[in-house]
Formats: structure tokens, sequence, C-alpha cells
């Protein structure tokens, strides 16, 4: 990217903005750094916008003079898909985080980027009506719409793909467009809702969403079932995928993924190869669901089966899973995890994860596995010494191995946390002759390149 003028564009902010465009050091660290192995790289100004029209004007001024635009959520996301790689502004939403319109009896809301799932699910809870999509992070609605997020419900609810019914979107020239109307399905031309869901940030900034709502279920059980054999675990997974139980979660985590969670959380469940799970329903229903998948998981060896239907029970459970991450680096103190993010169609997904298994014992290193079995997607951990090339280069190559794998299998190199940086090597190789035309869509959209660059492709 070209050098762009940073003082002039700042002190064009500024007049804007006041205080709310911000140069200190703090604020641009905050705004670099990720969860992830990942190098951080800070924005050069980070402006913090209170409204649409706030945002257009930004985006203006970044368009005259060519600044690089990199929008924030929560900053959560794994794959350095919101650092400013090329420096620029950085959008922060915090400030745009209302319910802007709740329509109970469509079942639907139209929220601000910025409000975060936990919040907007506070906000809902006296309507019956609730957001099941839950990456475990407490990320922002902009943020997940970006990346197309899902995480543990999407086997019942589906992703962000599903779940977001329009976009209020600030295009790389300020222009402002809605990308579809309230109706449950429209027939209307391109579907540019889905083009925006997952484009993280690359196509443009999102300044509204209107989110489908599900009923609050009447009842809700977790069920932990240890096994035997990683392979019956998996085996388990499958079988009540294909038998379409209409599981709510189904989660595997491997024995050393459990060691991890036990010293983290204080579970003090039995360290072997386990399937948390969660049903939802009719009290009826819950527990058809729940008796249909115990007699699965006995035949493929089964050790247990543990069932919580009191709240702080289920929270405590699913707190210690949406906490994996930090449980796993907690098996090597200093430790940094590179994160694998692979989806495979589920009747490979015995295939791919065993082999994985394997592959993670020969390679020498420690990595945990968790994942969100039901859609063939899982991740490892792969802990790495941050100070050691040698061991970044042997955990990459596995990581190499592992996608190379899953496309072979006919699946992805990332089913839920996006190419950002740290994908984008795979891309060509998953998609082939698709990407030239992403890179079509991205040059006719955003045609100086200011719009997040950096990620997705290297250059459009
Ligand atoms: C402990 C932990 C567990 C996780 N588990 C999961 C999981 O199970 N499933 C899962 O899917 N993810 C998971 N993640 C990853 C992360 O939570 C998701 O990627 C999430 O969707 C990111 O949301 P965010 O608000 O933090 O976005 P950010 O990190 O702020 O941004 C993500 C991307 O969206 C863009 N963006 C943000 N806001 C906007 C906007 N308004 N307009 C346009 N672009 C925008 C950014 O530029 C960036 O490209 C996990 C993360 C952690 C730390």
């Amino acid at each position: 990217m070209r050098a762009y003028a940073v003082e002039e564009v700042f002190a064009a902010l500024a007049a804007r903005l006041g205080e709310r465009a911000s140069r200190s050091n703090a604020v641009v660290a905050a705004h670099g750094a990720s969860e992830s192995y990942h190098a951080a790289h800070p924005p050069d100004i980070v402006v913090f916008p209170q409204s649409t029209e706030e945002v257009a004007g930004i985006v203006q001024i970044c368009a005259v003079h060519g600044a690089p635009i990199v929008p924030w959520g929560a900053g959560t996301s794994l794959e350095g898909n919101a650092s400013a790689v090329h420096g620029g502004v950085c959008i922060d939403f915090a400030q745009m985080s209302q319910v802007l319109a709740l329509n109970a009896e469509d079942l639907d809301c139209r929220v601000q980027p910025g409000i975060t799932r936990k919040r907007l699910n506070a906000e809902l809870r006296d309507t019956g009506l609730f957001f099941p999509i839950d990456p475990g992070a407490d990320a922002s609605i902009g943020g997940m719409t970006s990346t197309r997020g899902s995480g543990t419900m999407a086997v019942r609810y589906g992703t962000m793909r599903d779940n977001v019914m329009a976009l209020e979107v600030v295009l790389a020239d300020g222009r402002v467009i809605r990308t579809s109307r309230r109706a449950k399905k429209s027939a209307a031309g391109y579907d540019l809702t889905r083009l925006f869901v997952g484009a993280e940030g690359t196509l443009g900034v999102i300044t509204e969403v209107t989110l489908r709502l599900h009923p609050v279920p009447e009842a809700i059980s977790a069920v932990v079932c240890p096994f035997g054999s990683f392979d019956g675990a998996v085996a388990t997974a499958i079988a009540v995928t294909q038998a379409g139980i209409p599981v709510a979660r189904i989660e595997l985590l491997d024995e050393v993924m459990i060691r991890g969670v036990n010293a983290y959380a204080r579970l003090g469940i039995v360290e072997a190869p386990t399937l948390f799970l969660e049903f939802h329903g009719t009290p009826a229903a819950v527990g058809e669901q729940a008796e249909a998948v115990r007699e699965i998981a006995h035949e493929h060896g089964a050790l247990g089966y543990d069932s919580a239907t009191r709240t702080e029970d289920r929270n405590r459970l699913w707190t210690a899973r949406d906490n994996t991450l930090y449980a796993g680096t907690g098996l090597r103190p200093g430790s940094e995890a590179l994160i694998t993010d692979v989806c495979v169609p589920v009747s490979r997904l015995a295939e791919c994860l065993v082999a994985t298994k394997r592959d993670i014992a020969a390679s020498g290193l420690i990595a945990p596995i968790v994942g969100h079995v039901g859609d063939g997607n899982f991740h490892t951990l792969i802990l790495i010494d941050p100070a050691s090339p040698e061991e970044i280069a042997r955990a990459q190559a596995l990581h190499e191995r592992m996608v190379a794998r899953a496309l072979e299998l006919d699946g992805t190199s990332t089913g839920e946390h996006g190419i950002g940086t740290g994908k984008i090597e795979f891309l060509e190789r998953e998609l082939g002759g698709a990407v030239d035309v992403m890179r079509a869509v991205k040059r006719a959209l955003d045609p100086q390149g200011i719009m997040n660059p950096g990620k997705i492709f290297v250059r459009a």
C-alpha cells in the first residue's frame, strides 16, 4: 500500500470526532494485539463513531487520503483478521452498541454492530427470545458477522450466515446501502447480505445488522459423556448427527484438553476423550433426545453419562468449554497457541480426526483437540514456544498437513475463524479460480484497496 498523510487524516478525523479520534500509544496498541500467536500490528489512529453518518464521514476522509480502514468489534478474532498490517484507521464500534428495534412477533431484531452477543442476550432476557450463536468469546455482532462465526450451537441453529437477515453497510466511497429488508425470505437480486457476511471488513463497514432470533427452549439439559477411546467418542458424534437427533451442542474434547480444563476450571471429570452435549426442547423432547444419544454412546464404549439440568451446573460446564483456549495454553505455561480450524463433511470426520491425532503424536508437539464435531469442525491448539523458530516451523508444518488432509476430504481450512492473515496461503489451494472472482468483487467495491488491506488475499 502507498503511504498516506497520517497527520492530515488525524486532523480531519479529530475535527469531526474530537476526542473520539485517538493516537495515544495505549489506545493504538490495544487495537493491534489479539489472543492469537500472530504478530501485533497497531493502527495509526483509532476512532469511536456513534452513528452511521459518522462512519460514512470517516470512510470518506480515508478514501480521499487513501488511508487503510480496519473495522474493530471486540478484537477476539484469531487469524489476525482485525490487525492493522498496513497501519491506517481502526474504526472501533464500542460506542455503536444499541438494540435499535426488537420485533418479537417476527423473531428478529436490528442492532448496531458493536453490541456483544452476551449483552444482546441480556437485553433479550424478558422477551422469551435469544440469539444462539456462541463463539465462546464475548464477540461483537459486527465481528461475528464479518468472520461468518459460529461456535457451539451452530449444529442446531446454524452459523452467522443463517442468522443474519439484512445489513446496513458503508461502502469504500462512503455510500450507505441496505442489503435486504425484513421479510423472512426474498428473491430480490444478488444476495448482498451473504456477500458481506464473512467478508472480514474487506468490502465495506457494517453499521447495522438485522438478526434472526429464536424462542428460549422450554427445557434444557446438558450431558458429559467420557469414552474409553477417542474413536468411540468420534463415532458417537457422527452417529448422533447422521441419525438427525437435533442436539443443540455436541462438543468433543480429547483427553489432553480435558486435563487442561480440569486444571483450569477444576471440573474434576475423568481424563478421557469426552463429549459435552446439550439438548433443547420440551421436557419430553429433551428426555427422548438424551435417551437416544445415551444408547448410541453406550454402543461406542461410553464410560458414563452425567446429566446437568440445573442452570448453574450447565453454566459451569459451558464456561469451562468456552475457556478451552486458556485451559489449553495452561498445559504449557509461557506457550502460545497456533489454532487450527479445519472442517470436513461429517462422514469424513473420523478419518480426519484419527489421522490428526496420530500426526500430533508423531510431531512431538502438545496439541489438545476441541471440536464442534456435529458440524465436522475441530480445532487443535498447537502449543508453541514463541521464542523457538524451530518449534514454530514444526507447528506450521503440522498445520499444513492438517489443511492438506481436510482439502483431500473435500473440507476447508477454516470452518469459522476466517482467512485473516493466517490462512491466506490456503485459500487458492482450496478454491482455485473462485479466488479470482473474489478479487474481482473486491476491486469493484474497493478499487483503492483501502478496506482492511492484507486480509483474505495479499493483493486483490
Ligand atoms: C476464547 C476464544 C474462543 C473462540 N471460539 C470461537 C468459536 O467457537 N467459534 C468462532 O466462530 N469463533 C471463535 N473465536 C473467535 C472470535 O470470537 C470470532 O472470530 C468472532 O466472530 C470475532 O468477533 P469480534 O467482535 O471479536 O471481531 P474482531 O476481532 O474485532 O473482528 C473480526 C473481523 O471482523 C471485522 N469487523 C469487525 N466489526 C466489523 C464491522 N462493523 N464491519 C465490518 N467488519 C467488521 C474486523 O475488521 C475483522 O476482520 C474464539 C475466540 C476466542 C478468544
